[in-house]
């Protein structure tokens, strides 16, 4: 596994945990408002130092009995057909392993919620699904986004949805139609964008929206799930 980054400790990223974070390389869509363009577009992946398997396990030896859980971001972790081998690594540490996803890869999610190698999945859910194949062409295969969150509502593993609210791309309705699709769920979280060194750098010139206008939507679609914020 090629690991990019490895953020040591976090006290948000995994729900009520405390954690680290790891950057595993590469990402099978291109959001153009993505902030983490030096894990996705080749030619930044190829400037970050790399973390080594070992040096990365050593790091969860060293930090035993201090962190609780391993989050797994990107890029986007799914695409890498050695994952599960990665994970069953860390559990047999016995940390608990959060999942960030674009829902593109409902096979392995699936596979890694049946051997009960995840113990949390964040999916983003980025645009109301007619509008998928507009931003990202070939690259999202709605019907897979779509069995993603059909995984998910089961309720096999712990979950939540959730959407980064970017100026220009989404509006209120957006955001709508997004609830009509997803609903009912467990948990879906309004992020708001950060204009922060964006793979199309036109998103580094826009203001984000002002947290009041999240929030008006998110009283609106609070009560289509159990738990519903901005962050
Ligand atoms: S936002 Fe996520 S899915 Fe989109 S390009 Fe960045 S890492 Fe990939």
């Amino acid at each position: 596994m090629e690991i990019g980054g490895l953020q040591k400790l976090t006290l948000i990223d995994y729900p009520r945990k405390i954690a680290c974070t790891v950057f595993l390389t590469g990402c099978n869509f291109l959001c153009p408002w993505c902030y983490a363009r030096e894990f996705v577009l080749p030619e930044e992946i190829k400037k970050q130092p790399k973390i080594s398997e070992k040096e990365f396990f050593q790091f969860l030896k060293e930090r035993k009995g201090l962190l609780e859980g391993v989050v797994l971001c990107g890029g986007e972790p799914t695409i890498h057909h050695k994952l599960p081998t990665f994970i069953k690594k860390i559990k047999k540490m016995n940390y608990l392993v959060k999942l960030d996803t674009n829902g593109s890869n409902p096979k392995m999610m699936g596979k890694l919620i049946s051997e009960k190698l995840i113990d949390y999945v964040a999916m983003d859910v980025k645009l109301p699904k007619e509008r998928y194949s507009q931003v990202f062409s070939k690259n999202a295969k709605i019907k897979d986004i779509e069995e993603s969150i059909k995984i998910l509502k089961k309720g096999k593993v712990d979950y939540e949805f959730r959407t980064t609210i970017v100026p220009t791309i989404h509006k209120k309705e957006d955001i709508i139609k997004i609830v009509r699709w997803i609903k009912p769920a467990k948990r879906y979280f309004l992020q708001n964008f950060r204009p922060e060194k964006t793979i199309d750098p036109f998103f580094e010139t826009i203001k984000p929206y002002p947290e009041s206008y999240l929030l008006e939507i998110q009283k609106i679609i609070a009560p289509f799930f159990e738990a519903c914020q901005v962050r």
